[in-house]
Order: C-alpha cells, then sequence, then structure tokens
C-alpha cells in the first residue's frame, strides 16, 4: 500500500470495493467519479437503445439537439414569466403543427407540449368530455375505437369513462368504417381512430370513418366529434402521404395528438396535443399563468416539466423543414421497404405492413404463413441474443389466435443494419430449424418481453389487474 496516498485508479478506490447501495437510504458520501462509474456501469445491462426495434421513441439525435437539451437542462417549461423566450418556442410549434395538420386556423388555434402521446391524448380525450357535458351530456360517457394503444384505456379508466372498442374481424386489422356507428350513441364523447396502430403500423381509414359518422348524423341527429391519435403518423404522412386525408380537413376532426419524440425526431419527452381551432377547446380545462405582464393559456396534467423537449422540437423543425423532414422520413421507409422484402425471402413470413408510406408508419409487422418447428416468440428470443430487441405478440380481440411481430423503424436504422438484421433472422432460423424449442417452456420468458408498453398488450379487465400491465398469454 501507498501510505496516505489517495489510489489513482478508479476502480480502486474505496466506494467502488463495496457493492451499489439497493435499498434503504444510502449514509455515506461518495465521490461523483465513483458514484457515475457505478450508475454507468448497472446500465451496461440494458439493451442498445438502436437495436430495439419494438420502441416507437426517438434513439438517435445530433449533437446540436444534444446541446441544447444540456444548454436547457435547468429550464421549466411552466414558468412562462421567467423563461419567455422558451414559452415562445413552445407557441412557435403549435402553430407550425397545426399548420402542418391543416387547421383552420393555425395561427390562433389552441395546442401544448405535453410529456407524450398519453398526456396528450388524456387532454384530447378531456376535452371531448368536457364538451359533451356543456352540450347536455347525461349519464356515463363512452368513446369508440379499434385496437388502442394503453394510454387510452388509461384514459378510460383514470376519468370514468367507458371505453367500447370495435373487435376485430377477418383479414382487416383496423378498425372498420362499417363497424363504428353501432357503437355509438348520445353518450359518445368521441371517436379515437389510430393514424398508426401500436400493434401492426397500419392507418385507420380516418376518412372513411368521419363519413360513417356523417351518415350516422344525417340518420339520427348524432354529431360525434373524432380525435385522432397520431403518436406516429402525424408527423409521417404530412410528408410522406400528403394525399390521405387523416386531419384537420376533416371537419369532424377536433383534436389530433402525436408524439414529438417520435416521428417528430425531438429527444424524449415531447408530444403535442392541438384543437381544431380555439373554440373546440373547453374554458374549463384552461389554466391561466403569468407571462410578461399579462397571462398565458396552459392545459397540462404537469405543472413543473422540462423545457428543453419543446426548444429542441423547435430546432428540428426550423432545422428540418418540410424538405427535410420528408427526406429523413422517406430514407427511413425506403429501410423499411427493404426490411420487409428481405423477409420474404427468408423466411416462411406474410407481411402485414411492408413500411408503405401509404398504408402505414415506419414499421415492418408480419406473421408466420407456415407451420414450423418454432413460432414467433422463439425468434424474437433468438435474436435478442444478438442484441435485436424485437416483440413479438398476439393480435388483439377478436383476433388474439394469431401472432404478429414488428420492427418499427428509426432516424438512424439504414440499409446496412436492415442487412444485418436479416442476416440475423437467418442465421436464428437456421438454429431453430436444428435445434427446436420447447416453446411451451421458453414461452414465459419470451412473452416477458412483450410487457414492454411498446409492445402494446392489452390491459388486463379491471379487478383483476396486476401490478404489471397485462401478461400475453396467448
Ligand atoms: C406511443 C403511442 C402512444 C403513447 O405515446 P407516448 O408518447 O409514449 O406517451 C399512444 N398512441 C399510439 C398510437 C402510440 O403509438
Amino acid at each position: 500500500m501507498t501510505g496516505n496516498l489517495e489510489p489513482d485508479d478508479l476502480f480502486a478506490m474505496p466506494g467502488i470495493k463495496r457493492p451499489a447501495p439497493h435499498r434503504g437510504f444510502p449514509e455515506q458520501e461518495i465521490f461523483p467519479q465513483v458514484a457515475y462509474q457505478i450508475v454507468h456501469d448497472e446500465l451496461l445491462l440494458d439493451g442498445v437503445s438502436r437495436m430495439n426495434l419494438a420502441t416507437f421513441c426517438t434513439t438517435w439525435v445530433d449533437d446540436q439537439a444534444r446541446r441544447l437539451m444540456n444548454e436547457c437542462l435547468d429550464k421549466n417549461i411552466v414558468d412562462k414569466d421567467e423563461y419567455p423566450q422558451t414559452a415562445e418556442l413552445e407557441q412557435r410549434c403549435v402553430r407550425m403543427v397545426a399548420d402542418l395538420w391543416r387547421s383552420p386556423d393555425a395561427e390562433r388555434t389552441l395546442g401544448t407540449s405535453t410529456t407524450g402521446s398519453s398526456e396528450a391524448a388524456m387532454l384530447g380525450g378531456l376535452a371531448a368530455k368536457f364538451r359533451w357535458r356543456k352540450n347536455g351530456g347525461k349519464g356515463v360517457p363512452n368513446f369508440v375505437c379499434g385496437p388502442v394503444q394503453v394510454c387510452w384505456e388509461k384514459f378510460a379508466r383514470y376519468f370514468d369513462v367507458e371505453i367500447r372498442q370495435v373487435p376485430l374481424r377477418g383479414d382487416r386489422l383496423t378498425m372498420h368504417p362499417d363497424d363504428v356507428a353501432k357503437h355509438c350513441d348520445e353518450n359518445t364523447i368521441m371517436v379515437v381512430p389510430t393514424f398508426g396502430q401500436t400493434f401492426t403500423g397500419l392507418f385507420e381509414d380516418v376518412e372513411g370513418i368521419s363519413k360513417a359518422l356523417d351518415a350516422l348524423q344525417a340518420k339520427t341527429g348524432l354529431d360525434i366529434p373524432i380525435h385522432v391519435d397520431a403518436a406516429s403518423g402525424g408527423f409521417l404522412a404530412p410528408f410522406c402521404a400528403p394525399e390521405i386525408v387523416w386531419d384537420f380537413r376533416l371537419p369532424r376532426v377536433k383534436s389530433i395528438n402525436a408524439s414529438g419524440h417520435k416521428t417528430g425526431l425531438a429527444p424524449l419527452g415531447a408530444g403535442w396535443a392541438i384543437w381544431r381551432t380555439a373554440a373546440d377547446l373547453p374554458q374549463e380545462l384552461i389554466f391561466n399563468v403569468d407571462y410578461l405582464g399579462g397571462s398565458m393559456a396552459t392545459f397540462n396534467l404537469n405543472f413543473s416539466r422540462p423545457g428543453g423537449q419543446a426548444i429542441t422540437q423547435y430546432y428540428d423543425f426550423i432545422r428540418l423543414g418540410r424538405t427535410g423532414y420528408r427526406r429523413v422520413q422517406a430514407a427511413i421507409y425506403a429501410a423499411g421497404q427493404h426490411l420487409a422484402k428481405g423477409l420474404t425471402e427468408v423466411g416462411p413470413f406474410e407481411l402485414i405492413h411492408d413500411a408503405d408510406p401509404r398504408r402505414g408508419i415506419t414499421a415492418v409487422s408480419w406473421r408466420l404463413s407456415g407451420r414450423e418447428n418454432f413460432n414467433l416468440y422463439d425468434l424474437s428470443d433468438r435474436l435478442r441474443t444478438r442484441g435485436w430487441l424485437i416483440a413479438a405478440y398476439p393480435l388483439p380481440a377478436d383476433r388474439q389466435d394469431e401472432t404478429i411481430m414488428r420492427a418499427v423503424l428509426r432516424h438512424g436504422f439504414t440499409y446496412d443494419m436492415a442487412d444485418l438484421l436479416l442476416a440475423d433472422v437467418k442465421r436464428s432460423m437456421k438454429l431453430l430449424h436444428a435445434h427446436p424449442l420447447k416453446t411451451s417452456l421458453m414461452r414465459e420468458d419470451a412473452c416477458g418481453f412483450t410487457h414492454n408498453a411498446q409492445a402494446a398488450v392489452p390491459m388486463p379487465k379491471p379487478g383483476k389487474a396486476k401490478s404489471t400491465a397485462g401478461k400475453a398469454k396467448s
């Protein structure tokens, strides 16, 4: 030993010779370098985010975005008066997104950044509930939707609204416009089409659903608004499939949510909720806060919230513009199509979504087309040994008989990565053919992977709820 001298190697420092504190509030201090190293090393066990094709969220940002996030670490977006320029940049984003989604009054309509689509969806749902009540709605409010992301089941449960999910039928894996009207009544506060399903990546037919509701109104007088959950589609179709009419061009669409941190390309923690016009957001939801000697309308579930996400979203918008977004998203779609084509060549796979920008988001989904001695959970598990995280899960009601697999491709996913993945799929299948797994034993484990909220496992029915969201048993 060197007597009084401090050891100069981090890994010889005293703090690191003890296990990391696990439980109970730690008594002792340790040096920041040591604490950092402990935390950093714990995280080695996490998956590599860019190989996580189960997530929809941003896993690649440029250095300027990182710098802005760092510079804004201390900015609370709720302090409109203290950080007026942060508030201003958020408002500019609201106007830009309203314009992108064709609000008839993009300059003056209301909207807000949120922590993601979940918060934005709650706000859209609450606005619909308040409008319904103001129009004389009594009894138990309900909303009608297809196979939705779990945030809508949360909205239903947290805010006492009945969720009416239109069951899937036949080969159509999206809510069928013909099926919508029969689930609606005078207590229906909204219909929620998903513009970019989490299960398959497919767009639901917002225009068709809107027309079905027009017909319902002509017949019964019921005027039911639409809220579009465009979590992923909201920053894709406007650039890569502008001919799809899904947005405020449809007068029935009163509000839209999207995740800035998905295809909006912002870092994690950014979402948007936008109303068609200011009149579509009920006054009761608005709280005014001080702003440059006046006041500013806020309507969020959170109070304090980081400002960097909205600021960096503004950076993305002005950095890329429509042209840049089109280029970036088209490149991801192209890599997705390459992957889709490759999958049909390497395996007995039938594509459900092949990353066609007119049909859905930048994702590929598929099922096994023949009888094999392995299933998609086995394949998911094999791919995991190479670092690829790709979800396998059952379809929602009434098609739970079917297992599918989905790869969500994001900014930073290249042709090269698609080829590496395809080679691993091929290798995995060769192995699975040669050494069939005892599927029933593997099942529990493989299913655990779909617990990830992004795999959109149906929530358990209230009462039967476990602490983790629904275990995917097929
Ligand atoms: C991801 C997603 C959500 C939830 O969005 P977050 O930004 O993760 O809160 C809601 N709806 C759909 C369709 C999604 O894909």
